[in-house]
C-alpha cells in the first residue's frame, strides 16, 4: 500500500469528498490524493446526519456566492458525478425558503432581502396578507413578512451526495483508506511531515486538508494549531400530519423552529436551549425540545399541525465556528502545507461543492479560481473580521 501522497485529506465526509472529487478532476493536478476516514459506514458523520438543504437566503455576499456556486453544481450533479452511463441521482428539490419575520425583525429582514438582491437572488418580500393567501394553512396572525426564495431553494439527498462525490473521486484513482488519524510528525514547527495512523502507518503529505468537521479542532491540535470549531448538536424530528399543507417550502419560523417536508411527512428541529460541552460528541436526542418546545409552536404557526405523530427522530453535530458561523478555509497561515476546510456551522452540504471546487484550486494553482473563497479564510478570526451569519 502507497505510503507517499501529495495530498492527504483527513475526513471523508462531504467536504473531504468533495475536494477529492474535484482535485483528481482539476487539470492542474496529476498528484496522489488520500482521504483517511476512520468510518467507512459514515455512522456519526455529519454528513449521513445532515437534513441536506441548500439556500441562498443568507445576510452576507460570500455566503451567498457559495449558495450560488453550489446549486449549479447540485444541478448538474447527475453527469457530473456519473459513472459511465449510471447517472447520480440526489434528488433536488427547489420549492424555496420561506423566512418568517415579526413586526420587530421585519426591518433586519428588508435589510438582508437588499443584500440579497443586490447579489441577483430571486426573492420576494411578501406583507402579512399575501402570506394568508399564498400560505392559507399558515397563520400569519403575529407576522408582518416573509421572505420567499423563487427557486434555487430547497433540499435533496445529501449523504447520497457524498456517496457519489466519493465513488466517482475512488474512480478518477482517490485512495480511500478506513483508518484513524492519531497524530502528525512535524518536519518544523511550520510544516507537517508525516500523518501517523491507528494501524501505525505513516504516510508522508506534501498537502494536509482538515475536513475532519466537528473532530476538526482535535486535528488541529495535532499540528499545534487552535481552531474555533466545536461540536454542537442538533435534534431532528419526524412526524406525520393529516393536515393538508400544501406546496410546502423549507419554513423558518420566528420561534426558531424550522420545518420542511419529506415526502408524505414532515422534518423539524430547532437550536438547543444549551449548548452541549465542547468535548462531547454525543448523539442523544433531547425529545423535549419536541414536546416542551417544537409541538407548540408548530401548532401555532400551522394549526393543522395540533393534531400530528412523531415517529422518530436523531441528532448530529454541527462542525460549529465559534467565532463567527461560517466555514472556515485556506491555508493555514503558520502551517504551511496545512488547509483548512470546516466550521461550516450548518451551511456544510450546500457549500461542499463550493469548497471542493475553490479548495482544489487552491492546492492545483496557488489561487482561486473556479470561486474565490478568500473572504473565509483563517486569518480574519486574529484580524478580528467576522463574516457574520445567523446561526439556525
Ligand atoms: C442534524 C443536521 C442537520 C443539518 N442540516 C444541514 C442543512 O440543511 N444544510 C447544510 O448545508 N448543512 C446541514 N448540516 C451541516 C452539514 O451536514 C455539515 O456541515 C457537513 O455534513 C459537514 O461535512 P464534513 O465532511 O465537514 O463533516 P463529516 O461529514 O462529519 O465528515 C468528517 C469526517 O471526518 C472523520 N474523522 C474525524 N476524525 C478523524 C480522524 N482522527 N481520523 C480519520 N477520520 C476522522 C469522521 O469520521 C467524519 O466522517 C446539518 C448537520 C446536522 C448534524
Amino acid at each position: 500500500m502507497e505510503t507517499g501522497y501529495d495530498v492527504v485529506i483527513i475526513g471523508g465526509g462531504v467536504v473531504g469528498s468533495s475536494i477529492a472529487y474535484f482535485l483528481s478532476a482539476n487539470a492542474g493536478f496529476d498528484g496522489r490524493i488520500a482521504v483517511i476516514e476512520r468510518d467507512p459506514y459514515y455512522t456519526a458523520s455529519s454528513s449521513s446526519l445532515s437534513t441536506s438543504a441548500i439556500r441562498q437566503q443568507f445576510g452576507t455576499p460570500p455566503n451567498i456566492a457559495m449558495s450560488q456556486f453550489s446549486i449549479d453544481f447540485l444541478r448538474e450533479v447527475p453527469t457530473r458525478l456519473a459513472i459511465g452511463n449510471e447517472l447520480a441521482d440526489i434528488g433536488l428539490h427547489e420549492p424555496g425558503y420561506l423566512v418568517l419575520a415579526t413586526p420587530e425583525r421585519a426591518e433586519a429582514q428588508r435589510a438582508k432581502n437588499r443584500v440579497q438582491r443586490g447579489m441577483g437572488v430571486e426573492v420576494e418580500l411578501m406583507e402579512q396578507a399575501e402570506l394568508a393567501r399564498r400560505f392559507p394553512w399558515l397563520n400569519a396572525e403575529d407576522l408582518a413578512l416573509a421572505s420567499h426564495g423563487l427557486g434555487s431553494e430547497g433540499w435533496f439527498d445529501g449523504p447520497g451526495l457524498l456517496q457519489a462525490f466519493r465513488r466517482k473521486a475512488r474512480s478518477q484513482g482517490v485512495d480511500y483508506r478506513a483508518a484513524t488519524v492519531t497524530g502528525m510528525a512535524m518536519a518544523s514547527a511550520g510544516r507537517i511531515s508525516e500523518i501517523v495512523l491507528d494501524n501505525g502507518e505513516r504516510l508522508s503529505a506534501g498537502t494536509v486538508v482538515n475536513a475532519a468537521g466537528p473532530w476538526s479542532a482535535g486535528i488541529a491540535r495535532m499540528a499545534g494549531a487552535d481552531l474555533p470549531v466545536v461540536p454542537s448538536k442538533r435534534c431532528v424530528f419526524v412526524f406525520e400530519s393529516p393536515a393538508k399543507v400544501e406546496n410546502c417550502p423549507f419554513i423558518f419560523d420566528t420561534s426558531g423552529f424550522w420545518l420542511r417536508p419529506e415526502g408524505k411527512l414532515f422534518l423539524c428541529g430547532i437550536p438547543p436551549l444549551h449548548e452541549n460541552a465542547p468535548d462531547d460528541f454525543g448523539l442523544d436526542v433531547d425529545y423535549g425540545l419536541f414536546d416542551e418546545i417544537i409541538w407548540p409552536a408548530l401548532a401555532h404557526r400551522v394549526p393543522g399541525f395540533e393534531e400530528l405523530r412523531m415517529l422518530r427522530a436523531w441528532a448530529g453535530l454541527y462542525e460549529m465556528n465559534t467565532f463567527d458561523h461560517s466555514g472556515i478555509i485556506g491555508r493555514h497561515p503558520q502551517i504551511s502545507n496545512l488547509v483548512l476546510a470546516t466550521g461550516f456551522s450548518g451551511h456544510g452540504m450546500m457549500h461542499a461543492a463550493a469548497t471542493g471546487s475553490g479548495v482544489s484550486d487552491l492546492i492545483a494553482y496557488g489561487e482561486y479560481r473556479s470561486i474565490d473563497l478568500s473572504p473565509f479564510r483563517y486569518e480574519r478570526i486574529g484580524e478580528n473580521r467576522p463574516i457574520e451569519e445567523h446561526v439556525y
